[in-house]
């Protein structure tokens, strides 16, 4: 077996939640217990049942917690659903599925245990055509929890890993035999040391790049769950629209009963309209639901490890409405574990998160509703670009910390460096791209009605 050894960065961190980011490092093994996961499944529906459910509503408005009605796209295909695969040595054995003809993006997710990283380390299509470059987790570019030079970006993810395709003008989803490999670690600890003996066994923070052996993840032995969806169309869409499931923790004074009429988080929602109503993305929000969770979650002191703040937080989404994401408001979200440094804006469950299951470690994103002097984007920019992560949007321009390459989405129409762009890591701009659009359109929770085919 061989070594596979994963930096678990502070800077990986740094790139990802500087806007308000995207955790993706886990610090703190734990027991948890993939089951816990598996019965979410019986909150939710399949989506072939969903699909006879769709009434077509837009607008509805409805505060009732614990029916799962799901209102699903006829469009979307399922392919695999929460499969048991077992990983050994921290990969599975290639899993193969036919991907009908007419899929105009494929989507793949990977439920584990919360203390573990999970992602892809192959996906190629049929004739060989590569969408994640085969062991690329094994070094190198493993390091920033990114494949960059995978021609269909994908990102590591704590918990529960999804993945589009494509993602990019350079991925191609062709149909037929499609085979990808399921990939999880359980990170080391990084102790809160700066430096450290080389080969004493203790991850510091320097260790991660200067000592990697002393930061070698262990490879995970044991079962995730898989899930493939297909969109499957004549054309890729040109319009859709996207559900949303909002819980409130009392930050602000917001209840699932007062929500709906309140004039600063409704006046929110019509932001996050405009900006995704712009020409190029055309999604429309859709039936809204509001839940009240428990208060408890109105401050969130931990965004990584096993059992963080933030993964209970995502949890709260079990049977809640399935296709639609989740929105948590909440008080306040505490960077103390990146140094205390900074706030955190916001925090996706992953680039995309995870397709059509609430409950999971990553079903949702958390939105800090306290006013920050001088911070550098508003909740209603926050709310839209969180939102934009979890539909499958990487930042147009990470932060340059001033060593290292600078990284920048692989999409061709989001100029570099332009803050003027939503996904730009500051998140205050509203630009998005026709690409962006696209990308937003091929995610499974965005569904799509007669106007929005070509
Ligand atoms: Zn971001």
């Amino acid at each position: 077996m061989s070594q596979r050894w994963f930096p678990v960065a502070v800077l990986a961190a740094m790139t990802l939640v500087a806007c308000g980011g995207d955790g993706t490092t886990g610090t703190t093994p734990d027991t948890a217990d993939i089951t816990d996961d598996v019965s979410v499944d019986d909150a939710s529906e399949d989506v072939t049942a969903d699909v006879s459910d769709d009434d077509g509503d837009t607008a509805a408005d409805t505060s009732s917690p614990d029916t799962a009605v799901s209102v699903g796209d006829p469009n979307v295909v399922t392919l695999m659903e929460n499969e048991p695969v077992t990983l050994v040595g921290g990969a599975s054995a290639p899993i193969t599925v036919e991907i009908p003809a007419g899929a105009s993006a494929v989507t793949i997710s990977v439920l584990g245990e919360s203390a573990g990283m999970y992602g892809l380390s192959s996906w190629s299509g049929p004739d060989g055509g590569v969408l994640v470059i085969d062991g690329w987790t094994d070094g190198g570019g493993a390091a920033q929890g990114l494949c960059l030079d995978c021609p269909n970006r994908i990102a590591l993810s704590e918990g529960d890993f999804a993945a589009i395709a494509p993602n990019n003008p350079a991925a191609t989803v062709v149909p037929g035999t499609h085979s990808f490999v399921a990939f999880g670690v359980v990170p080391k600890p990084v102790s809160q040391n700066f430096q450290g003996l080389c080969g004493d066994g203790e991850c510091t923070i320097l260790d991660q790049f200067q000592c990697p052996k002393d930061c070698a993840a262990t490879p995970v032995d044991g079962d995730v769950l898989v899930s493939v969806y297909a969109k499957v169309v004549a054309a890729p869409p040109t319009g859709g629209v996207l559900d949303l499931n909002l819980h409130f923790t009392g930050a602000k004074g917001w209840t699932a009963a007062t929500a709906p009429d309140d004039p600063e988080l409704q006046g929110l929602l019509d932001a996050v309209r405009t900006i995704y109503g712009q020409k190029g993305v055309r999604i429309r929000l859709g039936e809204i639901t509001y839940r009240d969770i428990d208060p408890s979650f109105h401050i969130i002191e931990t965004v990584q490890g096993a059992d963080s703040d933030l993964m209970e937080l995502f949890s709260q989404s079990e049977g809640a409405p399935r296709n639609a994401v989740n929105l948590f408001f909440v008080d306040e979200i505490s960077a103390a574990q990146f140094g205390g440094a900074g706030v955190i804006l916001g925090v996706s469950g992953g680039i995309p998160g995870p397709p059509l299951e609430p409950g999971t470690w990553r079903s949702g994103v958390a939105i800090s509703v306290k006013e920050v002097e001088g911070a550098p984007a508003g909740v209603d920019t926050t709310m839209a670009h969180e939102t934009g992560h979890f539909l499958g949007l990487f930042h147009t321009s990470e932060q340059s910390f001033g060593f290292g390459a600078q990284i920048h989405d692989p999409l061709p129409d989001t100029p570099e460096n332009d803050e003027s762009f939503l996904m730009f890591y500051t998140g205050a701009g509203d630009t998005l791209s026709d690409w962006q659009g696209r990308v937003m359109r091929s995610n499974p929770f965005v569904r799509h009605e007669a106007e929005d085919m070509p």
